[in-house]
């Protein structure tokens, strides 16, 4: 297989160049840089498999570089990596566009393990053009990235996204905050955090707040399900 291209945006050089050291080692090819602009301009200039970003950078910050990223090519995986990881951290990364999240220190097999099952997930993502996935009025194009309700085109986030979709390829059975995390995030949270019901709650306030029937129920003690009939 094609040697798979791995961009390290890092400010603190010992790390960029550590973590250069260990993919290359992994036969994967990288490349570093130190400045959060410089990243992103390398970014925009070559192609990449997969970004790791550090948040807090000199020339645009990791948020930054994030919406820069994903408003260039949404199926890049980014994998944030910072010191700061509390919830609003995360879900500022997340709605920036990340798809996974590793707090500093980190061991590197585990990173390596995240980037894996990203790239594998890029690889899988082929679908075929025009797919919908569909609960009652609720249509989610796969392809144009676009979900309505009735003829109301319905703005969402990558998170929340890949959360709808998640809760609609498994419609009318009750899923699990776990299986959530697992599926949607590729982690697991600490049974403290409530990042999935964070994002539960902005995904009803935008398809089913202003509408008659709810499509998103909680389970109580069991999670959560997307139920097509009332
Ligand atoms: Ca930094």
């Amino acid at each position: 297989m094609e040697e798979r291209k791995i961009l390290i945006i890092e400010d603190e050089q010992k790390i960029a160049d550590t973590l250069k050291i260990g993919l290359l080692e992994n036969g994967f090819y990288a490349e570093t840089a130190y400045d959060g602009k410089i990243g992103l301009q390398l970014f925009l200039s070559r192609e990449f498999d997969l970004v790791l970003l550090d948040i807090n950078l000199p020339g645009l910050n990791g948020y930054e570089v994030c919406k820069g990223i994903r408003a260039h090519n949404s199926n890049v995986p980014v994998i944030v990596l910072t010191s700061m990881n509390t919830i609003n951290d995360k879900i500022e990364g997340y709605d920036a566009g990340a798809d996974d999240y590793l707090s500093k220190p980190f061991e590197f097999r585990e990173l390596l393990l995240k980037i894996r099952v990203l790239l594998k997930r890029t690889l899988r993502q082929y679908i075929p053009e025009g797919t919908v996935l569909k609960a009652a009025d609720l249509q989610m194009n796969l392809d144009r990235k676009e979900v309505k309700r009735g003829d109301t085109i319905i703005q969402l986030t990558a998170k929340e996204f890949q959360l709808l979709e998640y809760l609609l390829r498994n419609k009318n059975r009750v899923i699990s905050r776990a299986d959530i995390a697992i599926n949607v995030w590729e982690v697991d949270f600490d049974t403290n955090t409530n990042v999935i019901d964070v994002y539960i709650s902005y995904l009803r306030n935008k398809i089913d707040k202003k509408y008659d029937q709810k499509l998103i129920r909680t389970h109580i003690g069991m999670g959560y399900i997307l139920k097509e009939n009332t």
